[in-house]
């Protein structure tokens, strides 16, 4: 489903992503542990094409991202894809941020209907209908008229995940959904996540929640200073890990 190849990303003379290999089968969860700076954000935002990469690939589904390949006498050259055709891309994959980023001045129910109707040009009662049951299966029936600022912070994450669902994506990215939440509300929100996880949904989460990890993923990916040190099942990475950076890294988490 999503195959990271050699990949990096400099932002001027900092080498942020030094060579990512990363393979994230359909259907299944891959959750990426590593220290702060370590370069999780910008793997994520470099598979989203939020960010541009300086080297290797990413495929998901089998099409390069961002790129278009010609052969040109035997060589291999890469061209920029449009823009217009960039966000095409994009739309395939969901992304839940840290902070909620909603709309403030729309309700929860707007937010999530926000880009079927002005993206893809949804009708507004059949977005309206996908909403409202978006809504209900993240537990939010009874808020859909509230605003954000009249929600708690963990309801606030809940509706960022229906409004990324909101497109049909294909993959959900999710960079630490909890860790702006005080601790009662964590909960709420990993049970939303876990839930889309039965569902099939292919998922790569950023998080240092060590007990989703073990229950829900099904690859462990520890990244340190922009490369892959370790991965693999939750019952080796995390439970008995062979690098000592990261041992060094759940002596802390833990
Ligand atoms: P955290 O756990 O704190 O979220 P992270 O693993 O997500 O950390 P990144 O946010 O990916 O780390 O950052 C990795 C490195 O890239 C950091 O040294 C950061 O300063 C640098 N970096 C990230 N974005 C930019 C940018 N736009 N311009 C310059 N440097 C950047
Ligand atoms: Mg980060």
């Amino acid at each position: 489903m999503v195959e990271v190849r050699e990949l990096h990303k400099e932002f001027g003379h900092v080498h942020v992503l030094k060579g990512v290999d990363l393979e994230v089968e359909r259907g299944s969860v891959c959750v990426i542990l590593g220290p702060s700076g370590s370069g999780k954000s910008t793997l994520l935002r470099c598979m989203n094409e939020l960010e541009e990469i300086t080297g290797g690939s990413v495929l998901v589904d089998g099409e390069l991202m961002g790129f278009r390949e010609t052969t040109d006498k035997g060589s291999t050259r890469l061209h920029r894809l449009h823009p217009r055709v960039i966000a095409k891309q994009r739309s395939r994959i969901g992304m839940v941020f840290q902070r909620f980023n909603l709309f403030p001045h729309m309700t929860a129910l707007e937010n999530v209907m926000e880009a079927p109707v002005q993206v893809r040009g949804d009708a507004k009662s059949k977005a309206r209908a996908r909403a409202l049951e978006l809504l209900e299966r993240v537990g939010l029936s009874d808020r859909v008229d509230h605003y954000p600022a009249q929600l708690s912070g963990g309801q606030q994450q809940r509706v960022a995940i229906a409004r990324a669902l909101a497109m049909d994506p294909e993959l959900m990215l999710f960079d630490e959904p909890t860790s702006a939440l005080d601790p009662e509300l964590v909960g709420e929100v990993l049970a939303v996540m876990q839930d889309l996880a039965r569902s099939g949904m292919t998922m790569v989460v950023v998080s240092h929640e060590i007990g989703f990890a073990r229950e829900v993923a099904d690859k462990v990916v520890f990244m340190d200073d922009g490369v892959i040190v370790e991965e693999g099942p939750p019952s080796e990475v995390i439970d008995a890990p062979r690098e000592a950076r990261t041992k060094d890294f759940l002596s802390h988490v833990l």
